[in-house]
């Protein structure tokens, strides 16, 4: 291991980052805020898995969100949001109902 050149070892720091970004780890984004979760797939995550769309402002939960997992909400205007197609996370959707910001349109 010691007889690696400095060259040869930023090569491998490169094809490293590399690996992160396309093969095993997907991670998930809130758009609320911001926070990462590593995702089983390119959209859901546990604890991130609702998306919302700015035309009807209606959040839908899917499976690994804990809190509204087969449900569609009207998001309430007077919930500030992002007026983007996104994820929303667990921790921000608590947010919303504490305010009682979401309305309950349909479960599965
Ligand atoms: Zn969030």
């Amino acid at each position: 291991m010691n007889t690696l050149t400095p060259m040869i070892l930023n090569a491998k720091a490169i094809s490293m980052n590399l690996d992160d970004t396309e093969n095993d780890i997907v991670t998930v984004s809130c758009m609320c805020c911001a926070a990462t979760f590593e995702g089983f797939s390119e959209s859901q995550a546990n604890d991130c898995a609702s998306e919302y769309d700015p035309e009807t402002r209606e959040l839908t939960g899917y499976y690994g969100s804990t809190l509204i997992d087969l449900e569609t909400h009207f998001v309430s205007p007077k919930i500030d949001m992002p007026h983007a197609i996104g994820n929303v996370c667990d921790p921000c959707i608590a947010k919303m109902m504490k305010n009682d910001g979401l309305i309950l349109i349909s479960a599965f």
